[in-house]
């Protein structure tokens, strides 16, 4: 079957059909001189009679006739077949083989119009440029970005668009990119400039490769980037100003710095000129009060009172503020020492116990006992300022101290002194000024209790400053407050946990 079908392919070839028609002549004339030389002989040596001969030589004729048109028939017709359905099969294939490239030739328009579409859509500048550096194409987004249209730009240099500074620069990278070996490609960052004048900072990607008729030409992609430049070139500004300001900061700083020494300066040598002679004015207005000089009149008893009270309050501000100024200053000097918390709660209530008594007001310490290691002195004044607090913002009711003691696992922890009281409480809206120097908040005994607004400050900056700690508070207005001092119980074991509020 294979090879009949070969057979036939080979026949209807041009060259087959010559060699097939060859064939057919020439076993035509073998066969047709045979039959001519030998039926003649075969005849004449069987039949004797020559009219019965010449019949038989008549018909022996038309037979052979006969025959050679058959088998002529037979020859034509398999011959033409096998022709017809080699071009049927040669028409099929034809037929196949268009079906095929028509699917390849959309395919490549499909492709055409992807590619068309991305390169004229897409926000990037694309030119092809040829080797002296002429404009072949360009997108319409890169030409609309330059304020060209494509037609103005194709056919020219494409240096017209870089500005003039650059210009040099950019045929260098071109020929440079020209004679990288083909497909390595190079990126600059280069200032054009728009048909209207205006700059446009782009970074290129240029990549040398051949056109269709062989040619070198170099493909570029630039991407807008002035936004960028822009930004990097107002951060550069910004940070000459930064080092500017920080110069200025930096500068007054030192000033300020020079100012607080010559303020604590001025302030430790003055305090000893203030108190010397207001200790005087204490001294000896308490004497003549107490009427150890002689007998005064009630008048004078009432100005001499007046003084005293005028010349503690002057004290009380004056010990504060060098206070102040001392921890600020860092000249606190640190006294740390071994003590027990109990003791030093009941010495400083028994310090107001006549206080609280002249007003009528329960004043007591919880017992406790717990060794601690740290600043006594800053903690007995943390202590004495909110317990003060506490019985002047009292009017009836109750002060009491408590202590709340927090181990830490690797050491000895933190400790919590509550100071609650049942007096005038706060409201929420004051507690941001609460602990700013000099506010006093608006009550009805602000009048009648002395008060220099700097305790509460002072109390804050001791607990943080020298004793590692916090001062936090609850309070509700008409119902009373509790200050709570947080600090190490030793103080070389650093700073409060957060949440130190119990
Ligand atoms: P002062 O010398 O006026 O007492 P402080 O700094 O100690 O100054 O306190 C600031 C202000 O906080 C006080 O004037 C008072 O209005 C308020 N204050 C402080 N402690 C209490 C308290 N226990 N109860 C109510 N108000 C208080």
């Amino acid at each position: 079957m294979q090879r009949s079908e070969r057979n036939s392919r080979t026949a209807v070839t041009p060259a087959g059909l010559r060699r097939e028609a060859v064939r057919i002549a020439v076993l035509y004339a073998l066969l047709g001189g045979a039959w001519i030389v030998y039926s003649d002989r075969v005849l004449a040596s069987l039949v004797a009679d020559p009219l019965l001969l010449t019949r038989l030589q008549t018909a022996k004729g038309w037979l052979y006739v006969g025959v050679t048109a058959l088998l002529l028939a037979w020859l034509i017709n398999r011959n033409l077949l096998a022709a017809a359905s080699a071009a049927a099969e040669l028409e099929g294939h034809v037929a196949e083989r268009t079906a095929q490239l028509e699917g390849l030739n959309r395919a490549l328009r499909a492709s055409e119009d992807r590619f068309r579409a991305l390169y004229e859509e897409i926000p990037a500048m694309y030119f092809t440029v040829d080797s002296s550096g002429t404009v072949i194409s360009a997108n319409l987004f890169g030409a609309e970005q330059l304020g060209y249209s494509v037609q103005e730009l194709t056919g020219r240099p494409v240096l017209n668009v870089f500005c003039e500074e650059d210009r040099q620069v950019v045929q260098g990278q071109l020929d440079a990119c020209l004679h990288a070996p083909t497909g390595e490609a190079v990126s600059w960052e280069f200032r054009k400039r728009r048909k209207d004048g205006s700059i446009l900072w782009v970074r290129e990607f240029a990549r040398a490769t051949e056109d269709a008729a062989g040619n070198k030409v170099v493909l570029i992609v630039c991407l807008d980037i002035t936004d960028e430049k822009l930004a990097d070139e107002e951060i550069v500004r910004l940070n000459a100003e930064l080092r500017q300001h920080s110069a200025e900061l930096e500068e007054a700083n030192r000033k300020l710095t020079e100012l607080d020494r010559l303020k604590s300066m001025f302030i430790a040598s003055m305090s000893h000129e203030l108190r010397t002679p207001l200790n005087s004015i204490i001294g000896f207005s308490s004497i003549l009060l107490d009427e150890w000089i002689g007998p005064l009149t009630d008048e004078q008893k009432e100005n001499l009172a007046t003084v005293l009270r005028a010349g503690k309050h002057l004290l009380a501000l004056i010990n504060d503020i060098i206070d102040i100024s001392k921890v600020e200053a860092g000249q606190s000097d640190r006294r740390i020492s071994e003590f027990d918390l109990g003791d030093l709660l009941e010495e400083a209530t028994r310090e107001l116990a006549d206080e609280a008594a002249a007003r009528g007001i329960e004043l007591r310490v919880e017992p406790v006992r717990l060794p601690m290691h740290t600043e006594r002195r800053r903690l007995y004044q943390c202590v004495l300022n909110l317990v003060s607090n506490g019985v002047k913002y009292t009017e009836r009711g109750s002060v009491v101290v408590t202590a709340q003691h927090l181990p830490f696992p690797s050491g000895a922890g933190r400790v919590t002194i509550a100071v609650t009281d049942t007096g005038i409480g706060i409201r929420e809206e004051d507690r941001p000024r609460l602990f700013e120097p000099f506010s006093r908040l608006d009550s009805p005994l602000k009048s009648r209790v002395p008060g220099t607004g700097l305790g509460l400050y002072l109390t804050r900056k001791l607990a943080r400053e020298v004793l590692g700690g916090e001062v936090t508070l609850a309070s509700r207005p008409g119902e009373g407050s509790s200050f709570f001092l947080t600090i190490p119980v030793r103080s070389e074991e650093g700073g409060i946990a957060s949440g130190g509020t119990p």
